[in-house]
Order: C-alpha cells, then sequence, then structure tokens
C-alpha cells in the first residue's frame, strides 16, 4: 500500500518526468526512499523512474560490448576477486593485437561501442595506445577504458590515441567507508583522477557497489547526491556478490531490491545518464536486468572477452554467461530489450549531457 508521505516525497522532489535534473535531493528524503520496499511503493518509485528515462532518453537501451583484456591486478580491494592477494585467481592478460580480435568480433555485432576493462593490471600504456590506434583505424566506434587509476600522462595517451570515454566507480564517497573497503588507498586519488579523465575530455563514468559490508543507506544517499552533483555521463550501479576467496568472502551479498531502487533514484535525479543493467544484476539467484531496465536504466553490456579468459575474469563468482561462445550474449539482448518494453538503439550512443558542457559558440 502507497503511503501518503512516500507518495508526497516522490511528488515534492519530483513533479514532473519533463523537468530537469535535481542535484539537491536531501539526504533525508532519498533514505525514506531507499529504505521502503514496499511493492506498491516501489513500483511508484520505478514507473516514475522508467517515465523520465523515456522523457529524458528516449524508450531505447543502448548497447556495448565488453571487453575484459587483463585479470593482473595490483591492488588489495577486498571486495574484488581479482585482488593481488587471491592466488587461487588465474591470470590472463590480452595483447593488442588480441584486443583488435575481440573488437572485431563486437563490430560483427553491429555494435558500436567497444569497453575495454581490466584489472590496476598496470598493462603497457602504448600496448593499450596501440590497440586504441588500431580499433579507431578498422572499426567506427566509441571506445570506453576501464583500467582503474593511472597517471595524467597515461590517460591523456590514450586519449590522444583515440579512446572517447572512462569509467571509474568511486565505489563510496564517504572517506572512511572508502578506506574500510580498500587496503591503502585513499578516496581522494579516486576523485583526482575522475577530474583529471574530465579536464581530459573524456566522457566519465563512475558508480557505487550496493551492499558491500559497512554500507547503510545514509551512505548511499550521500553517494546518489554526489553522482548527480558532478553530472557523470554514465553510472553504474551493481550489487555486492561476495567473492570465497577475498576478506569480504563471508558476508552477505547486496539487496537487489535495494540495488534497482538506487538504480531509480539515480534515473530520477540525473534525468539523462547512461545507467546500464548491470552483469552484477544479471548474475545472482535470478537475472535481474529487465528489472533495471523497468526501474529507469537504458544500457546493456555484453560480453564479448574471448570465451578461454571469461572465466578467468572472475571480480565475484557467478558471473553470467562465462561458458557462453564470445558473443552469444549478444543474441539475449533483444529478448531483454522485448521484455523491458524497450528499443534497441545500435548506434554509438554519446553522453547525451555533452552538449550541455560544450562552450557556447
Ligand atoms: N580495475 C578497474 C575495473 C574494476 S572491475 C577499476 O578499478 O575501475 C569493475 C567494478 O566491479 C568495480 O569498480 C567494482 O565496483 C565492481 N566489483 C568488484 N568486485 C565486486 C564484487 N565482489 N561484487 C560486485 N561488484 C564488484
Amino acid at each position: 500500500m502507497i503511503r501518503n508521505e512516500y507518495a508526497r516525497i516522490i511528488d515534492e522532489l519530483f513533479p514532473d518526468a519533463n523537468d530537469p535534473a535535481v542535484v539537491d535531493a536531501p539526504e533525508e528524503a532519498l533514505v525514506r526512499l531507499l529504505e521502503s520496499d514496499d511493492p506498491d511503493e516501489n513500483a511508484l518509485l520505478f514507473g516514475r523512474a522508467a517515465a523520465v528515462r523515456d522523457a529524458h532518453c528516449g524508450s531505447r537501451m543502448v548497447v556495448r560490448g565488453l571487453v575484459e583484456f587483463s585479470s593482473y591486478c595490483r591492488n588489495t580491494c577486498f571486495y574484488c576477486g581479482l585482488n593481488r592477494a587471491n592466488r587461487a585467481a588465474e591470470r590472463y592478460r590480452l595483447s593488442a593485437d588480441e584486443i583488435l580480435e575481440s573488437a572485431r568480433l563486437v563490430d560483427g555485432a553491429g555494435i558500436r561501442t567497444i569497453v575495454l576493462q581490466s584489472g590496476e593490471d598496470g598493462y603497457d600504456a602504448s600496448e593499450l595506445a596501440r590497440a586504441i590506434r588500431g580499433i579507431r583505424e578498422h572499426y567506427d566506434m566509441a571506445i570506453t577504458l576501464s583500467v582503474g587509476e593511472r597517471s595524467r600522462e597515461d590517460y591523456a595517451l590514450w586519449r590522444e590515441a583515440g579512446a572517447d570515454r572512462f569509467l571509474l566507480r568511486v565505489e563510496a564517497v564517504d572517506a572512511d567507508l572508502y578506506r574500510s573497503l580498500h587496503e591503502g588507498r585513499e578516496l581522494s586519488t579516486r576523485l583526482e583522477c575522475l577530474e583529471t579523465l574530465r579536464e581530459l575530455g573524456y566522457q566519465v563514468g563512475s558508480g557505487v557497489m550496493v551492499g558491500p559490508p559497512g554500507q547503510t543507506t545514509s551512505h548511499l544517499a550521500r553517494d546518489i547526491r554526489f553522482l548527480a552533483s558532478r553530472e557523470f555521463d554514465m553510472i553504474g550501479v551493481g550489487p555486492f556478490i561476495p567473492h570465497p576467496d577475498t576478506p569480504f568472502g563471508g558476508a552477505k551479498p547486496g539487496d537487489v531490491g535495494l540495488t534497482l531502487r538506487v538504480v531509480a533514484l539515480l534515473r530520477l535525479v540525473t534525468r539523462n545518464a547512461w545507467l546500464p543493467a548491470t552483469t552484477a544484476l544479471g548474475s545472482m539467484d535470478r537475472d535481474y536486468r529487465v528489472d533495471a531496465l523497468k526501474a529507469g536504466a537504458n544500457v546493456l553490456m555484453p560480453n564479448f572477452s574471448p570465451v578461454e579468459v571469461k572465466k578467468k575474469y572472475e571480480i565475484y563468482p557467478g558471473k553470467r554467461c562465462v561458458t557462453e561462445r564470445t558473443g552469444a550474449c549478444a543474441g539475449c539482448t533483444e529478448g531483454i530489450a522485448r521484455a523491458a518494453g524497450l528499443a534497441i538503439d545500435w548506434s554509438r550512443a554519446d553522453s547525451l549531457k555533452m552538449e550541455r558542457r560544450l562552450p557556447a559558440t
């Protein structure tokens, strides 16, 4: 049953689907909306989010091809299966030529964005630049990097080589929570990297996990406020999934309903950010990606890593489709879009926020 107070908060904060972004939604109101798992109240929230998505982004789902090109990592993030202390993890690294081969498959599937992701490998910067130039030369697609914290020089080199976008999740904007999730690393470094990427002209994506140990709804409300205020072009959010070979192996997984509410609220506050229905949401007891699309998400990222390496990129266990033939995930794409009632947009789908950032002429 929808309580009056709940409907009132939604109406006051988000009166009309056509309104612009709401960068200063109060923390208490966000907490209130995050904490209700009443099915009717959630249906109201998700319906509003989907309407805002349709008004500001169109009733469509865009597709990005994901290539996980290295599982080496020098960090020790307590939640992540790739962390360097995990001796059980099998490591691999694709060369620039192997990355190009994956790009060929992405291209063949008609997808116009490739996302190159890795652990914090220290992957040779010029080798990655070579891969970027190769993709630029042979294929008509946007190039998104997701390789963690690197120097300004490396980011600049890849931008010059032709990379368009960069994903770097902030993971948590509370410095203490951030520290409790990562060993020997500081939030300020992550924030500086995000600034640098923006200065270099990347379209920038960020995001958080929902439900790692120690995270409260107040943390999430502050994360949402941060993500809205920085006008990220893309925001990825997925549930924390415990990996047995990590310090958080015994922790509870993140709550799916809460994750969907975070996605819906991000849609309501940002209006036109690209929000993926993340693979983590597809890797729980069942696949919740259609639910995310019905709650305001509008991006799907099928996996195009070579099948021999797919299961070695194990940030969390039970990742979907790791035994599927490379690119087979693209086949699910149509079914997912149809179930969510969205058209598929096969274009490169650049940021919908870019126009506003270009200097006036
Ligand atoms: N090394 C890159 C890419 C990391 S993997 C970087 O640092 O940006 C991409 C995302 O997976 C991470 O940002 C994190 O939010 C998420 N992730 C890692 N371990 C996870 C887990 N156990 N459960 C759910 N998501 C996880």
